[in-house]
């Protein structure tokens, strides 16, 4: 079997238009979205993240605030700032890019936000309203392989589906979100044991571990969909955590890096934010 491409290129495309077109009705009402995007430091990847984030903003119709802060800064001047763009009504969504330098708790920012602007969705009373089966901003890398999953037309409810990554971020959501599907779910990690065995009864397979080509094509099952999340930066350019050319000799479906996952990232944080100012 040949893969199809799961092409999250495209389908972030024309969800971006869809955003870009609510957007313009909204701006007739006089509401114009508004993402503020916190960058603390100078990481590169960090950067480019962001710049993409903007990017995607402004196409959308959106109003952009970018706040850079230098490396230096401490939390709680992080936590002053977040508290204005709390009070600012022209901020609908609030996304604090992470990592952060060293002298910052993630945890302790990330909680600070309201949950009603946290399009990120990390805010813990929006895990735990995911967890507890109730609406929520969702996280954007889920959302959108939960999207891209449901743009085959395979229904998910039965299908084994297993995970490899237990990050807040990734892992542990998309787990969430496919139990949700009713999926009978595994999610895998390092201290799993025999862990091609698991992986091998997938019919939907996501990997998130960041490992460069980690899954091959013998652990995995003949018509299997694949995601793949990883960003791996290596010298020939970006790789994922699927050793492409040969496990799409034998997925039925597989998402590419990049072009992928990727992409329904951004796409989700515009949608996340424009529900935000949809209710505002
Ligand atoms: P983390 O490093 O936070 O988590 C990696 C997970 O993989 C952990 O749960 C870890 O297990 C597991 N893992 C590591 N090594 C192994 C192994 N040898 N066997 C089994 N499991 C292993 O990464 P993230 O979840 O943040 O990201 C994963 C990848 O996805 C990265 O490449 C990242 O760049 C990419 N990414 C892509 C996004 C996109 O938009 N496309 C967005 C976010 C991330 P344990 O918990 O036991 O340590």
């Amino acid at each position: 079997m040949t893969a199809r491409i799961l092409d999250g290129k495209k389908l972030s495309a024309e969800i971006r238009a869809s955003v870009k077109e609510e957007t313009a009705f909204l701006r007739e009402k006089g509401i114009v979205p508004g993402l503020a995007v916190v960058l603390v430091g100078d990481d590169p990847a960090s950067k480019v993240y962001v710049g993409q984030k903007e990017k995607g903003c402004l196409e959308a119709g959106f109003a952009s605030f970018l706040h850079r802060l230098p490396d230096s800064t401490t939390q709680e001047e992080l936590l002053d700032l977040i508290g204005r763009l709390n009070g600012d009504a022209s901020v609908h969504g609030i996304l604090v890019q992470l990592p952060l330098p060293r002298q910052i708790d993630p945890d302790t920012v990330l909680a600070a936000i309201r949950p009603e602007k946290d399009v990120d969705g990390f805010h813990p009373v929006n895990v735990g309203r995911l967890v507890a089966g109730l609406p929520a901003c969702e996280p954007c890398t889920p959302k959108g392989i939960l999207r891209l999953l449901k743009s085959t037309g395979i229904p998910l409810a039965g299908k084994e589906a297993v995970v490899i990554g237990r990050s807040n971020i990734v892992g542990k959501p998309v787990a969430l979100m496919l139990l949700a599907e009713s999926a009978t779910v595994t999610v895998c990690h390092s201290r799993t044991k025999d862990l091609a065995e698991h992986v091998r009864r997938a019919d939907i397979l996501v990997a998130a571990i960041g490992k460069p080509r980690f899954v091959t094509a013998d652990m995995v099952k003949e018509g299997a969909v694949v995601v793949d999340v990883g960003i791996n930066r290596l010298e020939e350019g970006l790789v994922g955590d699927v050793d492409f050319g040969p496990v799409s000799e034998k997925a039925a479906w597989i998402t590419p890096v990049p072009g992928g996952v990727g992409p329904m990232t951004i796409a989700m944080l515009l949608e996340n934010t424009l529900e935000q100012a949809k209710k505002a």
